[in-house]
């Protein structure tokens, strides 16, 4: 017996950048199909048109190119593939699983109104669907139909959830949804109409064999409908897993109020995607305690189990951890092409080829390539040290010192061991002791009183930069 290739998808609506609960499903799916080496297609589910943008589309496959989520199929638009639903649609309306619905939104509107007075659940009231030995209403002239599932009235639907185990829901609680909408009124003849997500996402699951369906949880009271939808038109029922929701580090959802949501974000702001991809991975999937590793260890280890049920929780300062752990192992010519990125939105020129040295130098200290951009700064860009730290550390005292060590400095070949002699020949020459002329050095030279150790910060400078710093008082 031949075994069914695993399949999994991503399915994003482009109307807004790539959510971080949205990466995170990404990266799931790409995972499991990656580790039972499957396919993992994208699919870009773009039927909601008011708020669709080609942007956002943009957006989200940049986003999935920098975490190297590679899919093999896709990406899929589901604007392009409105012949196909319509197709399933007349199957449907001929096979008696779906049929029109020529209620007017004031009708629907009243039917709500109602059963909301009533104390009712809101629910479609079955007007137009159709059962043996029914006389429907006469189709009003004018209208544009709706069409709807005829969703079965008994029985319950469950699945074995792939994350959070048997999942029941009764058939009287959910009504006949619509699952097209028709064209607006004045589209031109032969205009099709649009699917709903549940209807679309069922025919897509379906034409492109999807085995496992990763999502979040909000989806959970969809899946019901799905799959009385998959089993309406004869197609194998995937498997679903529904992910719990992401938390802010205030407990509530993850959300743009509370802090950068969007992936492209973390980019900006200095993170390192195979860092990101990390962390992301340890949002509701563990391996014993593992926290750092590689995507190829992901790959071995993600065979779909170890996915928590209870909600995960986003830390800022978890990620910043785990990025510091990844800034500390990464090449150094490789940072220096980002700091070079990063210094240029701050208008500062730095060739990256000058970058690299300083960025092996910095990157233990640094979390992100932000912060190291902070630091590398001073090499190409005034510096402005606080004026507490002049007071403090650049007294009249060691100025004179300053400026000898400034007069040796002009004289020196650049090397970190000729300025380490010569700071010890000017302690020794003014009796001071190392920090009292090693830190105001720092002030002036760059723009902080710490620094890691200052004849190696020192011979990353221009030599007459420093020499110009050390004048300047
Ligand atoms: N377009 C849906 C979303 O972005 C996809 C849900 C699904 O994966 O079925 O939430």
């Amino acid at each position: 017996m031949s075994q069914q290739a695993i399949r999994t998808r991503i399915a994003p609506s482009p109307t807004g950048f790539l959510h971080l609960g949205t990466a995170r499903t990404a990266l799931f799916s790409w995972a499991y199909a990656r580790h039972h080496g499957g396919q993992f297609v994208l699919r870009i589910e773009d039927t909601d048109v008011a708020r669709s943008t080609q942007d956002s589309v943009e957006q989200i496959l940049a986003a999935m190119k920098w975490l190297g989520l590679e899919y093999d199929e896709g990406p899929v638009y589901q604007m392009q593939r409105l012949e196909r639903y319509q197709a399933v649609i007349d199957q449907m309306i001929a096979a008696g699983t779906a049929y029109r619905c020529y209620c007017t939104p004031e009708e629907l509107e009243a039917m709500k109104a109602g059963q909301e007075a009533r104390g009712e659940k809101r629910r479609y009231d079955g007007t137009w669907r159709p059962e043996a030995g029914k006389v429907l209403p006469p189709v009003p002239a004018g209208i544009k139909p709706v069409v709807r599932f005829k969703n079965p009235v008994d029985g319950d639907v469950s699945w074995e959830d792939l994350v959070k185990g048997t999942i029941t829901i009764s058939n009287r609680e959910i009504d006949d949804l619509i699952i097209q909408r028709p064209p607006a009124a004045d589209a031109p003849e032969g205009t099709l109409g649009v699917p709903t997500y549940n209807f679309a996402v069922v025919v897509d699951d379906w034409d492109m064999a999807i085995t496992q369906v990763f999502r979040g949880d909000e989806h959970i009271n969809n899946t019901p409908w799905q799959i009385n939808i998959f089993k309406a038109l004869g197609a194998p029922l995937p498997a679903f897993g529904h992910l719990p929701i992401i938390l802010g580090d205030d407990g509530l959802k993850l959300s743009k109020r509370r802090g950068a949501v969007s992936v492209t974000a973390y980019e900006e702001d200095g993170y390192l995607p195979e860092a990101m991809l990390n962390y992301l991975s340890r949002l509701g999937w563990s391996h014993g305690d593992d926290e750092l590793f590689s995507r190829e260890q992901l790959v071995s280890w993600f065979d779909g189990t170890h996915l928590s049920k209870s909600p995960a929780q986003w830390d800022p300062a978890k990620l910043e951890w785990v990025n510091s752990q990844y800034i500390k192992q990464a090449d150094d010519a490789r940072l220096a092409a980002l700091v070079e990125a990063q210094l240029a939105k701050r208008g500062i020129a730095a060739p990256a080829a000058r970058l690299v040295a300083p960025c092996a130098l910095f990157k233990d200290r640094c979390a992100t390539t932000v912060v190291l951009a902070d630091w590398l700064s001073m090499y190409f860009a005034p510096v402005m040290p606080a004026a507490e730290d002049l007071t403090t550390h650049v007294t009249d005292a060691v100025k004179p010192a300053l400026a000898a060590l400034a007069d040796k400095f002009a004289d020196l070949e650049w090397n970190k061991a000729a300025i380490q002699a010569a700071i010890k020949e000017t302690i020794g020459a003014f009796g001071l002791k190392m920090p009292q002329l090693a830190i105001p050095v720092r002030v002036l030279v760059c723009g902080r009183a710490q620094t890691p150790s200052v004849d190696a910060v020192l011979e990353l400078f221009d030599k007459e930069i420093v020499i110009k710093r050390l004048r300047s008082v």
